[in-house]
């Protein structure tokens, strides 16, 4: 069966097909035309679903507070126009389907269901995706399943406070580990050293940079790199887990973080397990949600059948 998996984002939606052993068939990215309203959205999603062969069933990724009854989007402040909406239903309208044929997921939480499918977390049953860019998702799979939580907000490190003294972060907390090691705080991080960089939140030169030696470069990534493992820190005492797999922009530069998040690992964890820990770059790039998404849908579908769900 084919499977279409829709990333929808503030700027593009990506989607694509792919098949239950996880061959990619096909892959498209549009720009989601937010200023034209909820109901334009919804179409262009719909007709990407078509284009691509809709066979059955959909997943959804979008950013923000999913509420998974209503099957909306409740919180998103990148996507404003389309909180409330009842997207999951108005969606399967357009489509023709019932509305247990469209699964809507959290982003962050389907990259980390794409990456343990057919990513850096293939094999393994535990793992935590952490995805660093404007702001630090995170997606967490427990015994080969993802883990939402009964309130859809599992995974969510990123507001795992790192150090109370430190930068106010946008939920109003101070030093959650989103205001240190985000590619927007990176990015921040950077400029008050006065390192050159691309535009705010590009770290590429910054990474390109560390590689070529440059000490001031290395030793920011390292910095950050320590304030990432000091919140891992809380994930590993908890959850035991031994494959952390970052992604997102800055993940490009896992390399580099490495050495700083076995310090921050090592100082705010307990028990000789760093040496076992992995840190791993994602491996499918901005190809996780959508293909995480459509796992989603087959997972699901394939519980509907069982009548299990
Ligand atoms: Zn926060």
């Amino acid at each position: 069966m084919r499977t279409v998996g829709i990333d929808l984002g503030g700027t593009n939606i990506k989607a694509g097909v792919v098949d239950e052993e996880g061959r990619v068939l096909e892959r498209r990215s549009i720009p989601t035309g937010l200023s034209d309203g909820a109901g334009a959205v919804l179409d262009r999603m719909a007709g990407l679903a078509r284009d691509l062969g809709l066979d059955g069933t959909v997943g959804v990724g979008s950013p923000g507070l999913i509420d998974h009854a209503g099957g909306r989007i409740l919180e998103c402040p990148n996507l404003k126009d389309l909180q409330e909406v009842p997207m999951r239903d108005e969606l399967a309208r357009r489509l023709g389907l019932p509305s247990s044929g469209v699964a809507l997921e959290n982003d962050a939480n389907v990259a980390a269901l794409g990456e343990h499918w057919l990513g850096s977390g293939r094999g393994v049953d535990d793992v935590l995706v952490v995805t660093l860019g404007t702001g630090v998702g995170g997606g967490l799979v427990l015994g080969g399943r993802l883990y939402s939580g009964p309130g859809g907000m599992a995974g969510e490190v990123g507001h795992v406070v790192v150090d109370p003294r430190g930068p106010r972060c946008g939920c109003g907390r101070l030093g959650c580990l989103e205001t240190l090691a985000s590619a927007t705080a990176a990015s921040k991080r950077a400029a008050e050293k006065h390192l050159p960089r691309e535009a705010p939140g590009d770290l590429g030169r910054l990474a390109a940079n560390a590689r070529l030696g440059a000490a001031a470069e290395r030793e920011l990534l390292v910095e950050i790199g320590r304030d990432l493992g000091r919140g891992l820190g809380a994930v590993l005492s908890l959850l035991d887990l031994r494959t952390f797999v970052l992604g997102g922009g800055f993940g490009a530069a896992t390399d580099l973080l490495e050495p700083g998040v076995r310090q921050g690992l090592e100082e705010r964890s307990y028990g000789r397990r760093i040496a076992s820990v992995r840190i791993l770059p994602a491996g499918l790039g901005s190809d996780a949600g959508w293909i995480g998404a459509a796992r989603h849908a087959m997972t699901r579908h394939a519980m509907i059948r069982r009548g299990s769900a």
